[in-house]
């Protein structure tokens, strides 16, 4: 009898590990899908959210400058209906590959909404992000991308901002960024702006979007 006692025992503790390791792996790979754009595997606009707010709260403690790049494709809509949406999907997928490649690993990227992109940069002030925005810039304009027989190049608009001329809170950084890329749109799109440069000067477009 205690022989089988203890065999039945440990058959049991086995099988209540076994169900314990499945729960975790379900729930981690749960936890992931919440917080990963399925088309590129990029971060959602909720884990962007998250990590901005974290990030705004360790720049706080230790004194660094915080940026944010806001980027978008430039006519995504008339490249849709020209190419067709697989193959809007496919520039998305390569700008997110673009950006991937060129970025620090303690940056983070993330698809911010349809055709918008948003990359945070701790430790990196507003010039040095320009500098990174504009290399992504031209990387994706010259970029050719060969699709169901077809060439297809593009181009984004960026706007950028930091925590130590624009904003100190999440949402400002966020509103920052997206004037800035409104003007870079409203200047002829295909550009860089700035936000401190800009942004803060050209009060009746700001009025205007506001
Ligand atoms: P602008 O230069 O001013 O940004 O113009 P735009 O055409 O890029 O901007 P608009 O907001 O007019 O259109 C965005 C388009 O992006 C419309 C929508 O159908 C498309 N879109 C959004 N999400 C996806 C997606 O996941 N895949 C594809 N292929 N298209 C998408
Ligand atoms: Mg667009
Ligand atoms: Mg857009």
């Amino acid at each position: 009898p205690y022989v089988f006692f203890f065999a039945s025992m440990a058959q049991m503790s086995m099988s209540l590990a076994f169900m314990l390791l499945i729960n975790t792996t379900l729930s981690n790979q749960l936890k992931n899908l919440a917080a990963t754009d399925p088309l590129t595997g990029l971060m959602n606009r909720r884990s962007l959210d998250i990590e901005i707010a974290r990030q705004l709260a360790n720049e706080q403690r230790h004194g660094e400058c915080l940026s944010l790049m806001m980027i978008d494709v430039d006519h995504f809509k008339k490249l849709n209906d020209k190419f067709g949406h697989p193959a809007g999907d496919e520039v998305l997928r390569r700008l997110a590959h673009l950006m991937q490649s060129v970025v620090r690993t303690n940056d983070y990227i993330a698809r911010y909404g349809g055709e918008e992109f948003c990359i945070l940069l701790p430790g990196t002030t507003e010039t040095q992000a320009l500098v990174l925005a504009d290399r992504i810039r031209r990387l994706f304009t010259d970029l050719i991308i060969e699709w169901d027989g077809n060439i297809i190049s593009s181009s984004v608009s960026i706007g950028v901002a930091d925590t130590e001329h624009d904003a100190h809170e999440a949402h400002s950084l966020l509103s920052a960024a997206d004037l800035a890329l409104y003007m870079a749109k409203h200047q002829g799109r295909n550009r860089v702006v700035p936000f401190s440069t800009y942004g803060q000067h050209d009060v009746s477009i700001i009025a205007r979007r506001s």
